[in-house]
């Protein structure tokens, strides 16, 4: 027998269409990527987004196809983001940050036959338009523009499309399982894999989001997504917002500390999500201009591991909650978020702060095991660690063109590539990323845990930590450090910052300072890069 409910099915339209009906009137703030902001609503993306679904739909193009964007964080890339999708088209956001030769490949891969470009990549296309095999329309992001038709002949401007679109567009009532987004991983090895979210995994993620143990995005909330929308969709923020009406603030193309700090500040943000880097900046100017961040209450930071120092700084200094979530491309991306339990509430405040470091614990939706080289679970004791895989109502099935028995293990579970542990509350901590631990003599060796140490000394700005091949030990740590502004510390000096912390034989063999770290479009270092400079500064002295 079967259940005698309504069987709606859970689409992205449903996002927009509640925050039009129920939110109409919260403000959508967006920077201009020409400079100054401007300010709309929920109820005029969601008019704009059913405007461009009618006129996507008029160019005649098949259903699902896909329209990439490559744009900064701004409203209209947000009414793409409901356009596209609640008009059965798939929206496939691009990391403009690529190289040509990986923006080819991914573009031709996905048969993109529109492309959304603010107009800051207009001679990147310009460079690579004769290689896109499937593209048809090229959309610029803004009113009519003679310089970006002179350089890009027969582009189409976006607010000629959406005056020429139906603004009561009727959204189409799609099967749950349409292919709705799409992303490509950053492939620092290897082509790009694209990962093809669906409506259903993707409105499911926003409840998952939105939950109180969760980020809990509220109507009263004003949420600044710092995470770029080509970055796993902002990870998810837009279609949570819309879900429960927040009020946005669109940051546009200046993710520079003072931007952000204006921003917040001008427009009594509550909320902000971003990568470590980001926040970085964002203190640095806090702290030179005297700003407190008054309206600022929580930050939710992930894509790499959040420095036990940065929460400090912002609870400390700011009053700012820092709930540290993990997750990647693959999972929507939210997997973890740490949160608080009811026991641990009676703990003092130092071992609440500690408590609120690690990668915390699998959202409702999401499930987590740690699996040892036979593919066992490992003791969830805090200790032991293993690979990390997932399964859930928002983790890929199968990469985009690639198979179920390409993309999952045996028992269905995707592998995450990262190596971690899991406490008796189910609390996980990164270790590192498979790929990255040292693995010296027979023992493991988390660069995270180095760098976090490193990170939080006054001498240093930015530090990564590596394995350089060793003759005795096959791989031992070693720190690559950028100085802070007007310090000179020596390597001795930084090395002993590491004693009593760690055991001895984790303490790096060697210190190189360097002006900047290589980080990709999204903030994380490049290992690689950084293992290709120094990976056998111990081997050749
Ligand atoms: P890519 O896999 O292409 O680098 P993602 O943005 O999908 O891009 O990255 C996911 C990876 O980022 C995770 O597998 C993990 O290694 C790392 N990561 C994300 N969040 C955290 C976090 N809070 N702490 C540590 N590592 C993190």
């Amino acid at each position: 027998m079967l259940g005698q409910m309504m069987n709606k099915p859970l689409l992205i339209s449903s996002l927009i269409e509640h925050a039009q009906r129920f939110h109409g009137e919260t403000e959508i703030v967006s920077v201009k990527t020409t400079g100054g902001l401007e300010q709309t609503s929920w109820g005029q993306v969601a008019r704009n987004a059913r405007a461009l679904a009618s006129a996507l739909t008029n160019l005649g193009l098949d259903p699902q196809a896909r329209c990439g964007t490559i744009a900064w964080n701004n409203r209209r890339h947000l009414e793409i983001y409901f356009g596209a999708s609640g008009g059965g088209f798939v929206c496939h956001t691009i990391n403009p940050r690529l190289f040509p030769e990986q923006l080819v490949y991914i573009l031709n891969h996905a048969e993109d036959k529109v492309l959304f470009i603010d107009k800051t990549f207009v001679p990147l296309i310009a460079g690579i338009q004769d290689k896109l095999e499937h593209l048809e329309h090229v959309v610029l992001m803004e009113g009519t523009d003679e310089e970006a038709a002179a350089q890009l002949p027969g582009i189409k401007f976006y607010d000629d499309l959406i005056a020429s679109g139906d603004p009561e567009f009727i959204w189409p009532d799609l099967d749950e399982n349409t292919a709705s987004s799409l992303c490509y991983t950053s492939g620092t090895t290897g082509n790009p894999k694209g990962v093809l979210y669906s409506h259903r995994s993707t409105v499911l993620h926003s409840f998952g989001i939105n939950l109180a143990d969760s980020i809990a995005i509220t109507a009263k909330d004003v949420v600044l997504p710092v995470v770029p929308m080509f970055h796993v969709n902002a990870w998810g923020a837009p279609y949570a917002c819309a879900m429960v009406g927040a009020a946005m603030v669109m940051p546009g193309p200046g993710l520079d500390g003072p931007s952000l700090v204006k921003l917040i500040d001008t427009n009594h943000v509550s909320l902000a999500l971003g990568v470590p880097t980001i926040w970085l900046g964002l203190l640095n100017e806090a702290d030179k201009i005297g700003s407190k961040l008054e309206s600022l209450q929580r930050t939710v930071v992930g894509g790499s591991a959040c420095p036990p120092s940065m929460m400090t700084a912002f609870r400390e200094k700011y009053g700012v909650e820092t709930i540290h979530a993990w997750g990647m491309t693959e999972m929507s991306p939210v997997g973890s978020i740490n949160q608080l339990l009811a026991k641990h509430t009676k703990l003092p405040a130092d071992a609440q702060n500690k408590l609120r470091e690690n990668q915390g614990r699998p959202v409702f939706g999401v499930d987590l095991e740690i699996l040892d080289d036979d593919g066992n679970p490992v003791a969830h004791d805090g200790v032991t660690q293993g690979d990390l895989v997932t399964k859930g109502y928002w983790i890929l099935d199968s990469y985009f063109r690639k198979t179920r028995s390409e993309t999952l293990n045996k028992d269905g579970w995707f592998d995450t590539g990262d190596v971690a542990t899991m406490d008796p509350d189910g609390y996980v901590t990164i270790r590192d990323r498979s790929k990255d631990i040292i693995k010296s003599g027979g023992e493991w060796i988390s660069s995270v845990e180095l760098e976090n140490i490193a990170i939080g000394h006054p001498q240093i700005a930015d530090a990564a930590v590596i394995g350089a091949r060793h003759e005795k030990w096959d791989e031992r740590p070693i720190l690559i450090a950028v100085k802070a502004e007007g310090q000179d510390p020596s390597e001795a000096e930084i090395l002993s910052i590491f004693e009593d912390k760690i055991a001895k034989w984790q303490i790096p063999d060697r210190v190189v300072f360097t002006d900047a770290l290589p980080r990709n479009a999204t903030g994380k270092v490049l290992k690689r890069d950084l293992r290709e400079s120094f990976g056998e500064v111990l081997i050749n002295g």
